[in-house]
């Protein structure tokens, strides 16, 4: 029995001074001044206890060309547990390859490994033609606990679909309910703009810039959402990175479209300037899409706080600055274009935190905060039967938030596996005292507890989607518990 005593806590419903029981792995009680006889007992001391984030974008030991992401499952989820992250969903599958090898090589990779608990969505390539054949795969995702899969609208030569292929997907997924999550960017767009930039000889890492403009992220929205519209599927983009994008998601569901959005902090705190320092410095802000310029950025704040935009997750996808410099092509030694500069950037342990700074500027109130970081992201992908709120039932999945802990967001006072941080320069006001992932203290003041390594379980999740977890009516789609 654990008794977290004498802090706020918030969650969307909003904001009291409660404790809050714990038996177990699960929450029992939340209300004022529990008897606590018998149990150990955490003093929160005033600060806020919130549901554990739930970060619905990672990339841990994911292999690109000749290098992989620093962050295995291990490491990034122990950085995650650091950061107040209780739960993540990585993108299992690094190619073409079959789901049923995507999904066993993401459970090897995560078993016996893992610190807090983790779920996996499919990246999907290719869908059957025929209808009873591609219903039946989506099924057999739910029938894994995989209710969400990812398809790439950009990279043509390693994971884009065409629109006959995102059809097929959105009608298949939705019947079986699970929620399409797109990639948003026009592939072929970007190859061509790339493949002009080289030619001009701009290979420097600012030409990526101009490369992937935001009008490619927003032609791929409009193209998704008008198929998704056309079939009455939801659409979940993932990482929008532009006032353009939004604007495009703003204009979808105002014709009808359904469609839900995350964005990230890199897009929220980083612009695209930090892209034309000195090459090996500027090779570390590297990521897909972009970073954009400050209207983009004060655009998607904007949207965090109208409710807009429905989650921040992170891409995390982070890579040592030797990584970095030698390049994902093979043999190379070195990148000699911006197209050879693996593309992401640390972030699953800084994201609560970033967004905190949201709060601490009055762009989001503390219950929105607590929204876009946990309770939405556990809804909208089938995990709001365990987590996502602090209720009796739910997974004693908690953080101890202290609103006045200071943090300078360098690489050497974080845990993940990379030498470099983008928000080296930055100190946020706002850090974890304390993190419980299923009734376990797993951090204390920013630093892990021993022995993590393993205990993180597969949440394998029930439906997907804005209907909150529900599967569809009429649909035979078994759900599984984990
Ligand atoms: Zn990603």
């Amino acid at each position: 029995m654990l008794v977290v005593r004498g802090g706020t806590v918030v969650d969307p419903i909003g904001s009291r001074a409660a404790d809050v029981r714990i038996d177990g792995e699960r929450i029992v009680e939340v209300g004022p001044e529990l008897d606590a006889s018998g149990a150990e007992v955490l003093d929160a001391g005033g600060a806020l206890v919130i549901p554990g984030a739930i970060d619905v974008h990672t990339h841990f030991d994911l292999p690109v060309g000749a290098v992989r992401s620093a962050d295995d499952f291990e490491s990034g989820t122990i950085a995650a547990a650091c950061g107040g992250t209780t739960c993540v969903i990585d993108f299992a599958g690094a190619g073409r390859e079959p789901p049923v090898e995507a999904l066993r090589t993401w459970h090897e990779k995560a078993r016996g490994r893992a610190a807090i608990d983790y779920g996996f969505h499919l990246t999907v390539t290719e869908v059957p033609e025929d209808p009873a054949e591609a219903g039946a795969r989506f099924r057999w995702f739910v029938s894994e606990g995989v209710t969400s899969v990812k398809l790439y609208l950009a990279y043509p030569e390693r994971l884009m679909v065409d629109a006959a292929t995102l059809r097929r997907a959105l009608v298949a997924a939705t019947a079986a309910g699970v929620l399409v999550c797109v990639h948003a960017e026009d592939g072929l767009e970007a190859d061509r703009r790339t493949a002009e930039l080289l030619a001009a000889g701009r290979a420097e890492p600012a030409a990526l810039s101009l490369a992937r403009p935001p009008e490619i992220e927003a032609a791929a929205v409009r193209a998704a959402a008008g198929l998704a519209a056309e079939v009455g599927a939801p659409l979940y983009v993932v990482h929008l990175s532009s006032a353009a994008g939004l604007e495009a998601v703003r204009e979808a569901r105002a014709a009808g479209a359904n469609v839900l959005a995350e964005t990230c902090p890199q897009y929220l705190f980083l612009t695209a300037d930090r892209l034309e320092g000195p090459p090996d410095e500027a090779a570390g802000f590297v990521c897909v899409p972009p970073l954009r310029a400050d209207a983009d950025r004060e655009a998607l704040w904007r949207a965090l706080g109208s409710g807009e935009l429905q989650a921040v997750s992170t891409d995390h996808c982070p890579f040592t600055r030797a990584d970095r410099r030698r390049g994902t092509r093979t043999g190379a030694g070195r990148w000699s274009a911006f197209t050879e500069i693996p593309g992401g950037l640390p972030g699953v342990e800084t994201r609560l935190s970033l967004v905190f700074q949201g709060v601490r500027d009055g762009r989001l109130t503390p219950e929105r905060w607590v929204e876009l970081t946990s309770t939405a992201p556990a809804r909208l992908f089938g995990l709001a039967d365990r987590k996502g709120s602090i209720s009796p039932g739910m997974d004693a999945d908690i953080v101890v938030f202290d609103p006045a802990a200071t943090k300078r967001l360098d690489a050497r006072s974080l845990h993940m596996r990379t030498d470099h941080s983008p928000y080296a320069d930055l100190t946020v006001t706002g850090w974890p005292a304390a993190t419980i992932s299923r009734g376990r203290v797993v951090a204390l003041g920013g630093e892990p507890a021993a022995g993590l390594g393993g205990r993180g379980r597969f949440m394998a999740r029930t439906a997907s989607g804005p209907s909150g977890g529900r599967p569809p009516a009429g649909s035979q789609t078994g759900t599984s518990n984990g």
